[in-house]
This record gives C-alpha cells, structure tokens and sequence, in this order.
C-alpha cells in the first residue's frame, strides 16, 4: 500500500484555530508597531547563500549547520532565510534607502533552520523583526525595548517576561575578551563539547551562548566581558540603563548574555519567560550591529539596531498565561435558506446588501441546501448569534424571520429594515464589539 504524504519534520500546519490565534497575537504586536510609527517591509524567503555567510558568519550554528541552502536550475547557490536582518540590509543597499536616512522597518514572516525540532524549536518559524537605521544613540535602544514591553502588556503577559541586558562592545572589546576567555577555556577543554572545541580557536565567544549545562557551570567562573569593554561603548550603556530606569522597565544585566548570530555589537537584550521550559525560553531577542551595513557593502557606516520575536512561543505563552486574551471567532449571522432556486438568488442578494450596508458584520450562508434542522446545528457549529430565516411564506411579502439563538426569540420584518435591526441588535453585544 502506498503511504500518505506527510509534511516535512519540525515544519507546522496552522489549522484554521490556530491560524485564528496567530493572527490576534500578530495583529496585536503590529498595532504596536504601527502605533511607533514603523514601516512594514516584505522581503524574499529565497536569498543568495553569501549573503548568511557573510553577515551571520560561518562559524555561527545558524550558517555552520542548520541553512537550508540548494542549487538552484541555473546552479546559483541559494538559502531559505534562516533570519530577516541580513535580507533587510541587502535590500537596503540595493535600493539605497540607507544611506544618510533613517528607517524604522518591521516585518513578518516565516524563517528556516535545520534543527532538532521540539516545544518551541522548529525547522520552520515565524518571526516578527524590527529593524533601525540610521541612530546610533541609546534611545533608540530604549525604545525597542519599551515598544516590545507595550506589546507584552497589550498581551497581558508582561509579568511573566524577564528582560536581560548586556554590552558586547566593540570589534577590539570582542577581541581582547576573546584572548581572555580563550586562556580560561584551555583548562577545560577536555570537558568541552565537539560543538565548543570548535568555537573556542575561531570564536571562543559563542561558546557563552552554549545550552550544555556543564559547559555553563564552568563558566560561572570565566573572565566578564564588562570588564574589558571600550569607554564609548560603557557610556552607551550606562545611558541606556539610565533611560530604562527613568520609564520604569526592570532590567536584569546579565553579563554573560552574547548572542548567537556574530554581527552584533555594544548593546545586546534578550526578553525569555520562566513560564517556558529548557533553552527555548527565549522570545525575543536582539541588539546593535552598526558595522553589518559597512561589512555588506554599504558605502558608509550606519548605525543600526533590531531584534527578532519568535511568534510561536509568544502565541504559546500567551495561550498559557492569559488565555483570555483570545476571542473565539464567532460569526454574528448564519443566514438559513428554506426552499429552491428563487429563494438560493434573494438570499445571495440580501446578503450582499446587508455587507454592503454593515462592513463589520460577520455573516455566513448556507451553502449545500438541508433541512432547517440541519441548517440551525451548522448555525449553532459556527457559534452564530442570530440566524436568518428565508422562507417562502414570508419571501413573499417582502419579509424575513430573524432569530436570536441566546434568548430563542425571534421576530418578522421587512427584509428592508433587516440592516439596521441587525445593527441594533449586535451593538448591544459586548462580543461584536470585542471581535471588531
Ligand atoms: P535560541 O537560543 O532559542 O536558539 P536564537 O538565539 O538562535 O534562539 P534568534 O536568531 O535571536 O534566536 O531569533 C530570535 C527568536 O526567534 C528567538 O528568541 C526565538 O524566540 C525564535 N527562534 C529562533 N529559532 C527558532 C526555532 N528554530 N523555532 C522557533 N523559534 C525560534
Ligand atoms: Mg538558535
């Protein structure tokens, strides 16, 4: 027997209720955005190989093991974007929308990596990124890390996410930290794993970002990379902590946060939850990279800063922590058709009227024909607060039954009046209000 086709490991399928409560929680993150005055951006899946090589770096894991890349049928060597910073900046450079200006960019999409898929760890995922260029100064720090604290609140989980800051510094803070770090590391190096041992000649610094519990406890012992930072990049700092304090958002400096993508430098934040297990419990996570344009080939320096939320754990969370937040996504009418052809037309045309008249309004007819039985159990199904009732006895004069399903009261009416009782009646339902 040939076997079903199934989808490809640790890549999901949305079904339509999750579909629905991905979306309030995107809605709700790009109202944020949209409230800060942010641009949205949509940028290509498929992007040239180099382009990760080259901004993320090929000894991060990101590039190193889990890039889908493939040759495409003119043997270009080509990679699903495993993040959206890089895209962003070629995309800049190429249209030259950073040079000299300042951008406030967003987007949405789904990213690629090839991972051990688990709880909140998948091949493919969806991100929500913010991007800025153009500012090199720690308000604009402050005021990443303040619109993703307004899109916690808007959640209603802001108590259950945890904010941890650090300065990376400069290139030369990063490599006299790393000839530190490296002298420490050389005692343990039998202890390391495979993954370790090859970042501690190439890039001892990822090695922080390790999820090895045992390589984490020996660290609690390692050099700190605060005390070899560079004096700009202190004042940054201590500014940002400054602003932070004066708007009141509790901050945790971790010293031995470091990122696992190589572009970054001076301020890096990670916002994890102690609600999610293990090493997925980061959420959203991000800091500055003013040399990656320079490093792409953009003809000047340009500061820049963003971050990147991965929107299955926030959807997770906020399904674990605030379920309430959610809204069921009931329609407000299931009109019912008793009858044939004749009646099939008048109620395909009330029901163009009544959304031309009413743009909020929710309405589903019935499709497939049926008892009225059968119609009323689809129009229970689909959670309708009323149903509309075509029948021929009343259809000809003109009228229509409308029937609230809460109370079970119904009445008849001039198909005419029909939009402005639904409007009546509807308004008064704190739900249709709630689902607008
Ligand atoms: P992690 O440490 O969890 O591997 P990361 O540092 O590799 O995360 P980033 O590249 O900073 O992640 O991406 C930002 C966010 O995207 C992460 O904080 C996380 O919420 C989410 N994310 C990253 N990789 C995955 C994945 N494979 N599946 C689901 N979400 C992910
Ligand atoms: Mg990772």
């Amino acid at each position: 027997m040939r076997k079903n086709i199934q989808a490809i490991r640790g890549m999901n399928d949305f079904l339509s209720e999750d579909a629905i409560t991905f979306q309030q929680v995107e809605k709700a993150v790009e109202n944020v955005l949209i409230r800060y005055g942010y641009n949205e951006i949509r940028l290509p899946i498929i992007e040239q190989t180099k382009l990760f090589q080259r901004a993320i770096g090929t000894t991060t894991d990101t590039v190193g093991k889990e890039m889908y890349t493939f040759i495409d049928r003119s043997g270009k060597n080509v990679a699903l974007r495993p993040e959206g910073t890089a895209g962003c900046i070629r995309a800049g450079i190429e249209h030259g929308f950073l040079h000299n200006q300042e951008q406030r960019l967003w987007y949405m999409g789904p990213m690629f990596r090839y991972e051990r898929p688990q709880k909140g760890r998948y091949r493919q995922f969806y991100q929500t990124g913010v991007e800025i260029f153009g500012h090199c100064g720690p308000d604009v720090d402050a005021e990443l890390i303040l619109l993703t604290a307004r899109c916690w609140r808007d959640l209603g989980i802001c108590e259950h996410m945890k904010l941890e800051l650090n300065s990376i510094g400069s290139l030369s803070t990063r490599e006299r930290y790393s000839e530190a770090l490296k002298e420490f590391l050389r005692q343990y190096e039998n202890q390391l794993d495979d993954d370790s041992r090859r970042h501690m000649y190439v890039n001892p610094i990822r090695i922080l970002d390790t999820k090895n519990p045992n390589t984490q406890n020996f660290l609690k012992k390692a050099p700190i990379l605060t005390d070899y930072l560079d004096n700009d990049s202190k004042v940054h700092f201590s500014e940002l902590c400054k602003l932070l304090e004066l708007v009141n958002v509790p901050y945790t400096i971790n010293h031995r946060l470091a990122r696992g993508l190589d572009y970054y430098n001076r301020t890096i934040f990670e916002w994890t939850s102690p609600r999610l297990t293990g090493s997925q419990n980061t959420i959203c996570g991000g800091g500055r990279y003013d040399n990656l344009i320079e490093h792409l080939g953009g003809c000047n320096p340009t500061p820049a800063i963003g971050f990147a939320i991965g929107m299955e754990r926030l959807v997770f969370l906020t399904k674990k922590v605030n379920p309430k937040f959610f809204v069921k996504n009931y329609i407000d009418v299931y009109l019912i058709v008793d009858g044939g052809n004749l009646q099939q037309c008048v109620a395909l045309q009330l029901a163009e009227k009544l959304r031309d008249t009413l743009p909020l309004l929710r309405l589903m007819i019935n499709h497939g024909g049926g008892n009225i039985k059968k119609q009323f159990r689809r129009a229970n199904k689909y959670g309708a607060r009323l149903v509309l009732l075509l029948r021929e006895e009343e259809m000809n004069f003109g009228k229509i039954i409308i029937k609230d399903l809460s109370t079970s009261t119904q009445e008849i009416l001039e198909q005419k009046f029909v939009a402005a009782r639904l409007q009546e009646i509807l308004n008064k339902k704190e739900k249709y209000i709630e689902n607008i």
